[in-house]
């Protein structure tokens, strides 16, 4: 059974340029609710030497990963079997480095794709020119605390979505990049990545939710996704056919509550968003919301719309596609 489980995907510690020692991170992470996290040091996986399964047991559960950090863009990869070599990846030669991790049974996700580049922060923008996206496996559409508050992630979602539109399967994720113990009684906005993991709660299993397009993001509320056609029930990362389906959405405000209701998080209507455009919008309440809709070939996602302490209407939570098939079978 499918059971969604909220993760940090973007940590940094000693290891890199956080604050944060390993076991501080992952007790923080659990303070906060994390069912995870993943360790994505900058060029580094020394932090995970210091990762033991009794430091996992009190805390939470942890990804190996790294954020490979490069010139021509940040790349997130986790679950390398094996070292694969970062150091002289170029533009060009991108796709033999993606072909690499897929081989060392690595899952690689492009980590703030529309941050600032050079030269205020050299490098931290996407440059690689990927020709093979069946290669990467997410786009980290959050970045940092609150997403609202960045221009980058205003960026992002149309850069991933226009990906979406050439037919690419790409999963979402947030991450906070967090590199460092929070101010004490300070209330960050803080996202959350919830991967729908398959069986127990191990590192590959939730590698595995990653690949199947079961994630969504959100700043609380958690969601639940289930779309209905000819008799078959189908979840996120999966293939609907065209035509006719009903989508029903049903927004849980309980999980992890203590850590987001500070922010004053208040959902308001359920959008089904096609292709790149809104399908359909319901409001949303104590029941789960009904859609009947038709499908046609592309794409199909559900953002939830609401509003936090600032009082504006804004996305409190937005999943990886449904994909819909060209109708030959494609
Ligand atoms: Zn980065
Ligand atoms: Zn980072």
């Amino acid at each position: 059974m499918t059971q969604y489980r909220p993760f940090e995907m973007h940590c940094h510690t000693r290891h890199s340029d956080g604050t944060f020692l390993v076991p501080q991170l992952l007790e923080s992470a659990a303070a906060y609710g994390y069912a995870g996290l993943a360790l994505t040091d900058h060029n580094a996986v020394t932090g995970l030497l210091e990762v033991t399964p009794e430091l996992e047991a009190r805390t939470c559960r942890v990804i190996p990963g790294i954020e490979w950090t490069t010139f021509y863009g940040h790349l997130l990869v986790l679950g390398c079997r094996h070292f694969v070599d970062w150091r002289f990846v170029t533009p060009d030669t991108i796709d033999q480095a993606l072909e690499e991790i897929r081989a060392a049974g690595g899952v690689a996700g492009v980590a703030h794709p529309c941050e600032v580049g050079a030269p205020l922060m050299c490098g931290c923008n996407w440059e690689f020119r990927v020709r093979r996206w069946d290669l990467v496996d997410y786009v980290e559409i959050w970045s940092g605390d609150d997403p609202h508050a960045r221009a980058k992630n205003a960026l992002a979602l149309p850069w991933y979505d226009a990906l979406l539109n050439q037919g690419h399967h790409l999963a979402i994720s947030a991450g906070r990049d967090w590199h460092g113990p929070d101010v004490l009684g300070s209330t960050p906005l803080l996202t959350a990545t919830y991967l729908g993991v398959d069986g127990a709660l191990t590192a590959e299993n939730a590698l595995a939710a990653i690949q199947g397009g079961r994630t969504y993001v959100t700043l609380g509320p958690t969601l639940e996704i289930a779309l209905s056609q000819q008799g078959s029930c189908l979840g996120l990362g999966e293939t609907a056919r065209p035509g006719r389906a009903t989508v029903r959405v049903a927004v849980g405000e309980t999980d992890r509550r203590e850590i987001w209701k500070r922010n004053e998080i208040h959902p308001r209507f359920v959008r089904l968003v096609a292709n790149g455009s809104t399908l359909a919008e319901l409001p949303c309440g104590e029941a789960a919301v009904e859609f009947s809709v038709e499908l046609t070939p592309g794409w199909l996602r559900v953002e939830l719309h609401g509003s936090d302490f600032h009082g504006i209407i804004k996305t409190i939570a937005l999943t990886s596609p449904i994909y819909v098939e060209a109708g030959d079978g494609r």
